[in-house]
């Protein structure tokens, strides 16, 4: 998803650049964006403790050692499902939520932590008893009257309020998280925005079931991923929307969109739901640029197996993004895209294939972000073959002609991970990797990874280990040169 840390007016000319050349490029991500204005440091250290920890059990780690952003997750226990029950309040730009996690202890806890930056917690519960909790950065330890034992799942309520901000991981990642215009509400949370607006297990590792309980102003509509499954006014006449997803979801991917939207509702030619929310201003661009989502279902179906989810579609916030991103099941995106012609069509392919590529199958940490861009670029060649007899090796030369990408896409440091070499170079690798094993081998591991990986993470080294396994190859060269290399290799032929 999003991008390049260039400011948005550049991001925009590369972009123009790009259509007028007739490069894709869908993600606008090896563009750019629009990147939020307001980012945050995170809050000094403010402390609530109401009861002394118990004095056995362990106090869960405060990260899950990922190599790019080691606060991020938390350790000792796993997430279940979040409950996320929040309402917009556009006239002071604020949120009241109450986020309730179930969880099981993996170790006897005496404290564990969750991600949350911001905001007041006003109120820490577990299975229903108020407890003590401590708050330090972007982590929020909760303090339980006694130990939980490991293998025993537990109910934690967490509420809280104010103005959430974008994160800013002191680095020029994209300020990750909530955004907001003052009226409309939506999230960009890749790769750590999501504890901006909810208490997590903030890390791709630790996938959940999801639902959201959305009470917006009454002439707004809430969206979040999933299936809507209960609309109802509420006696303030405020409206309350609520989504579940069914599927194990990464936090990152949790999305929600409050605004001015209209929703429609279609059906793939593969029988799979889609649901489209935008405004109803950019309606007729809206329905163009999305026209062909349902035979793109049925071209990735053939190509990649079955669509991993019960649902997908597309929301459109009011807004020039300058990127668009592909949360699970509801991919976002910008006004900036409407119109777009091929360059829209392109990244509305981008977002789809992700969700095999990046959704089903997570990265198992930020530095292995290659394959959910290296697919999903890839995917786009897919497109452009199937739908418009431009040949994979076409495009893959001419992406290889477009630039001089010097930096292994399997290691584009934690500042620069949305980086053209991330996309351009990873969907080299793939192209290079069927070079070698040759296509039979290499349509069998397009479609065994989101078999064999689903509702789970993998890294680079499984995607290597797969690829062996199925070509009976050793393909220790490709991923040297074309993953870990920082030299961009000759085009395979
Ligand atoms: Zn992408």
């Amino acid at each position: 998803m999003p991008a390049a840390p260039l400011p948005a007016r550049l991001g925009r000319l590369l972009l123009l650049a790009a259509l007028a050349a007739g490069l894709v490029s869908c993600r606008a991500s090896d563009v750019a964006l629009d990147a939020p204005t307001t980012t945050t440091t995170a809050p000094a250290t403010t402390t609530t403790t109401t009861t002394a920890p118990p004095a056995t059990g362990m106090a869960g780690d405060p990260g899950v050692g990922d190599p790019y952003f080691p606060e991020l997750g938390n350790g000792g226990y796993d997430a279940l499902s979040y409950h996320i029950d929040l309402e917009w309040l556009p006239d002071n730009g604020s949120i009241d939520a109450t986020t309730t996690i179930e969880l099981t202890p993996t170790v006897d806890l005496r404290s564990f932590n969750l991600d949350l930056v911001g905001l007041d917690v006003s109120l820490v519960a577990v299975d229903g008893v108020d407890v003590g909790f401590r708050r330090s950065g972007r982590e929020m330890t909760v303090l339980p009257e006694s130990v939980l034992p490991a293998g025993e799942a537990v109910t934690v309520a967490v509420s809280y309020a104010g103005r959430p901000q974008p994160i800013s991981l002191g680095s020029d990642v994209f300020g990750a998280g909530w955004q907001t215009d003052g009226r409309e509400a939506y999230v960009v949370s890749e790769p750590a925005g999501a504890a901006s607006w909810f208490p997590a297990n903030d890390h791709p590792t630790d996938k959940a079931l999801f639902t959201f309980e959305l009470t917006t102003a009454p002439d707004q509509v809430g969206v979040a991923n999933g299936v809507l499954v209960e609309e109802r006014p509420e006696p303030d006449g405020r409206r309350t929307w609520v989504w579940r997803a069914a599927d194990p979801m990464a936090t990152y991917l949790a999305s929600i969109v409050v605004g001015d939207l209209v929703i429609e509702r279609t059906t793939a030619p593969t029988g799979l739901a889609l649901r489209d929310a935008y405004p109803p201003e950019h309606a007729a661009p809206a329905q163009e640029l999305f026209a062909r989502t349902g035979e793109m279902v049925a071209t990735f179906e053939e190509w990649f197996g079955p669509y991993p989810f019960e649902v997908y579609g597309h929301v459109v916030v009011d807004e020039a993004l300058g990127f668009a991103l592909e949360n699970q099941t509801l991919s976002l995106f910008g006004t900036d895209l409407l119109g777009a012609g091929g360059a829209g069509e392109r990244t509305v392919a981008h977002e789809l294939a992700h969700q095999w590529y990046g959704n089903a199958v997570s990265p198992a940490s930020w530095r292995d972000i290659w394959l959910n861009e290296g697919f999903a670029t890839y995917a786009e060649w897919i497109w452009l073959q199937e739908a418009y007899g431009q040949p994979i090796e076409r495009s893959a030369e001419r992406a290889h002609a477009g630039a001089d990408y010097g930096v292994a896409p399997g290691d584009p440091g934690n500042e620069e991970l949305f980086q053209p070499t991330v996309y351009i170079r990873g969907g080299l690798a793939l192209h290079a990797l069927s070079v070698e094993m040759g296509d039979e081998a290499f349509r069998a591991l397009l479609r065994e990874w989101p078999q064999r990986f689903h509702d789970s993470t993998a890294s680079t080294e499984d995607l290597r280990a797969l690829a062996e396994e199925l070509s009976g190859q050793d393909l220790a060269t490709v991923f040297d040169d074309w993953v870990h290399g920082t030299e961009l290799p000759p085009f395979p032929t």
